[in-house]
């Protein structure tokens, strides 16, 4: 039996499960938006976003809230998460859940889905000096069942370049479908869109990163990592 139920779960409350939440939220779908950080945000614009999907009476904002995992049924994700407060561990069922944890994401490493690098040799020397493994992995699939990727969950690029428009462009496009099917203006296959949407957007940009950096743009993926 699940702790609690929730129509959307959105773990993490960075950029990008802020704008889901708040997208969510101003078309009348709740949700829980899970946060394992218990201190306010550092970066203002963050801090600001943060504020917003805390002050929403449709947002069940849990901050010091840990996602650790999931399981997939075929119309529900159930999830287990700790409150770091009490110690306590919740199971959660919810309709969807959206992956917004950043770049080491958990919920990506629980669906077993792996990061895709596309780095031609030269670029990747000229990396060599970060510290990143994966520095321009794009997820495999963006979704699993009821489950999604978004944002540095689906795609994790260093330099970091325009990777912040493109998380939360991720989130309002996720945000704006999840909303419309769950109040019942759009068709359930509306979400098969999402990752043919904004998955070659985050290619475009990878490949826009590369040319930056002083590489080919990459045609053909010449090593697949799986990163976690
Ligand atoms: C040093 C640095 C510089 C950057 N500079 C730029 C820049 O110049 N331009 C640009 O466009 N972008 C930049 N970025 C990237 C930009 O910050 C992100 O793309 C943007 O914040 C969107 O990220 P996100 O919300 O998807 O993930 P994140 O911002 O990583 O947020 C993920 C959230 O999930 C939480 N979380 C993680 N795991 C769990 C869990 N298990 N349970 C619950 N919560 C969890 C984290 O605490 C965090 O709050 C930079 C990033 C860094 C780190």
């Amino acid at each position: 039996m699940p702790d609690f139920r929730t129509r959307v779960l959105v773990v993490g409350a960075g950029q990008s499960g802020c704008v889901l939440a708040l997208e969510l939220a101003r078309n009348g779908v709740p949700c829980v938006l899970l946060e394992r950080a218990s201190r306010p945000p550092g970066r203002p614009e963050l801090a600001v976003l943060r504020a917003a999907a805390r002050d929403h009476p449709l947002i069940d904002l849990r901050e010091g809230w840990t996602f650790t995992g999931l399981r997939l049924e075929a119309d529900r994700t159930v999830a287990t998460v700790i409150d770091r407060g009490t110690r306590a561990r919740h199971v959660v069922e919810a309709e969807y859940l959206a992956g917004c944890d950043g770049g080491q994401s958990t919920v990506r490493r629980s669906l077993d889905v792996v990061l895709e690098d596309a780095l031609p040799v030269d670029v990747s020397r000229l990396l060599e000096a970060t510290p990143w493994d994966g520095a321009l992995g794009i997820a495999r699939t963006y979704r699993r069942g009821t489950s999604f990727l978004v944002g540095e969950s689906a795609h994790r690029f260093h330099p970091p370049s325009r990777s912040a428009e493109l998380s939360v462009r991720d989130a309002a496009d996720l945000g704006a479908k999840l909303a419309a099917v769950l109040t019942g203006r759009g068709e359930i296959g509306l979400l098969d869109s999402y990752e043919g949407e904004r998955r070659p957007c985050a290619v475009l940009e990878r490949e826009a990163l590369i040319r930056a950096l002083g590489g080919p743009a990459s045609g053909h993926p010449t090593q697949d990592h799986v990163n976690t």
